[in-house]
């Protein structure tokens, strides 16, 4: 893999500029940057067939300094060490960007779920969470959902923990089921959390939502939230993608029934929906397109050297984790597009595991409507912080969330002194 393309190469790059601004030596930042635990597990199930596979998963903690933590599982054929390192790092810095008391942590089996029957997926969930049980718990390290993994998997994660207990245990996983203690709005969290954050940026920069176009790469779980709630603000979404391609209709597509069509049936794919004025383009083109708001929403690494020059969105919001990698956000900064960085844009999602995680210790239970705003509230609180910041030191947003959430995650690391 070249530098350009080692999302955990992109963080140090990120955290070592941020600490040279803050005027932060090498003592300072040095601890901060390497993870502090890292667990590699092999995951054997038996498979439909009869036979017995052997998946590879990881579980890595990068900071525990604000507290415990905190980060998703993935499931995805190309989950190695140094991408989960990388999304353990945005979670730390996450959690410190929009203040809440957790670290970063983040997990992931080597495996393609589109190929597992739900047996199968079921049995890796089950002997993956049983062998990084010693690491993960309420107090700390808290999994969640990310790609391939759903709120179903969280059930299967918290009850194969609870059973190993002996007792049942609900805050060792968010993003759970309803009926296990799932917090209301936290499957629509990350999204909503972009749909504020597009707001806030639009509003900064003064230009009206209405009718703007935007092109979304990605319709998982928070690229489709996204789409259905800017669609109801009034823009106009004129291209959104899947793995198997992208779909475009200059005029605007119709988020609804593609949302439909998407969850009729989890094999549907985007190569196949068909309908009048909507023609299929690659992944590519997508985000290369003649848009107001581009918002990659699947995985790292999309906006690149190769395809930085030709980008033409004024405004990127990321709602994927490091879908840019350092060199081309260099690029993107001389071509003045504003990019509202990952770790702020999508916030919402860790905002709300952290209300669930609160709901689940405190054995209570808030209404959506309360959850909401109170989402509302720290993403536009955090959004101010950074505009506010990036304007008085004249950096980029990156930037300027990065000097918020280094300096936090330095300070309690500084508090709390180096052991023994
Ligand atoms: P998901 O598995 O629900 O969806 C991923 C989507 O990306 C699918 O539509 C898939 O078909 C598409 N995709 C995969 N490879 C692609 C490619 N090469 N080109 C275009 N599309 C491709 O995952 P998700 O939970 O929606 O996560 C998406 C991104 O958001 C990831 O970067 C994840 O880390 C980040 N994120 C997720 C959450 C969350 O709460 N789920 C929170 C914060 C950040």
């Amino acid at each position: 893999m070249s530098k350009e393309y080692n999302p955990y190469d992109n963080v140090l790059r990120i955290v070592d500029e941020a600490a040279a601004i803050l005027g932060y030596s090498d003592n300072d930042i040095e601890s901060v940057k390497y993870p502090e635990r890292e667990l590699k597990v092999s995951v054997p199930v038996r498979m439909d067939d009869g036979s017995t596979r052997v998946f590879e998963g990881y579980r890595i903690q990068h900071s525990t300094s604000r507290g415990p933590a905190k980060g998703g599982i993935r499931f995805h054929p190309d989950v190695n060490p140094d991408e989960v390192r990388a999304l353990a790092a945005w979670m730390t810095f996450k959690c410190a960007v929009v203040n809440i008391p957790y670290g970063g942590g983040k997990g992931g089996v080597v495996c393609d779920p589109s190929q597992l029957s739900e047996d199968e997926i079921r049995a890796v969930t089950r002997r993956f969470t049983a062998a990084i049980a010693p690491l993960i718990g309420p107090e700390q390290d808290i999994p969640a959902p990310d790609v391939g993994t759903s709120p179903k998997i969280m059930g299967w994660m918290m009850d194969t923990y609870s059973m190993l207990k002996g007792h049942c245990i609900h805050g060792v996983v968010t993003g759970k089921p309803v009926e296990l203690g799932g917090a209301l709005g936290r499957s629509s969290a990350t999204g909503r959390g972009v749909m504020i954050t597009v707001k806030n940026i639009f509003k900064k920069l003064h230009i009206p939502l209405e009718n703007q176009p935007v092109a979304i790469q990605g319709m998982g779980n928070v690229g489709s939230t996204t789409a259905g709630l800017l669609y109801d603000e009034g823009m106009k979404i004129v291209a959104v993608s899947d793995v198997s391609g992208a779909i475009y209709c200059p005029g605007g597509l119709d988020i609804p029934d593609i949302t439909a069509y998407l969850s009729d049936n989890a094999n549907n794919l985007l190569k196949d929906y068909e309908r009048d004025n909507v023609v299929h383009i690659t992944n590519k083109a997508l985000l290369e397109l003649d848009v107001s708001l581009l918002v990659p929403a699947a995985l790292e690494n999309q906006i690149n050297c190769e395809n930085a020059d030709r980008i033409k969105a004024k405004i990127i919001v990321e709602a994927a984790n490091g879908p840019t990698t350092a060199d081309a956000d260099r690029i993107l900064n001389q071509k003045k597009v504003a990019v509202v960085p990952d770790i702020l844009a999508n916030a919402g999602g860790v905002v709300v595991s952290y209300f669930e995680w609160v709901q689940n210790i405190q054995s209570v239970s808030w209404t959506e409507k309360i959850v909401n705003e109170k989402l509302k509230d720290i993403m536009d609180r955090s959004f101010e912080a950074v505009w506010d910041l990036a304007v008085q030191r004249k950096v980029p947003l990156r930037t300027g969330a990065y000097l918020i959430a280094v300096k936090r995650v330095v300070d309690a690391k500084t508090a709390r002194a180096i052991w023994p």
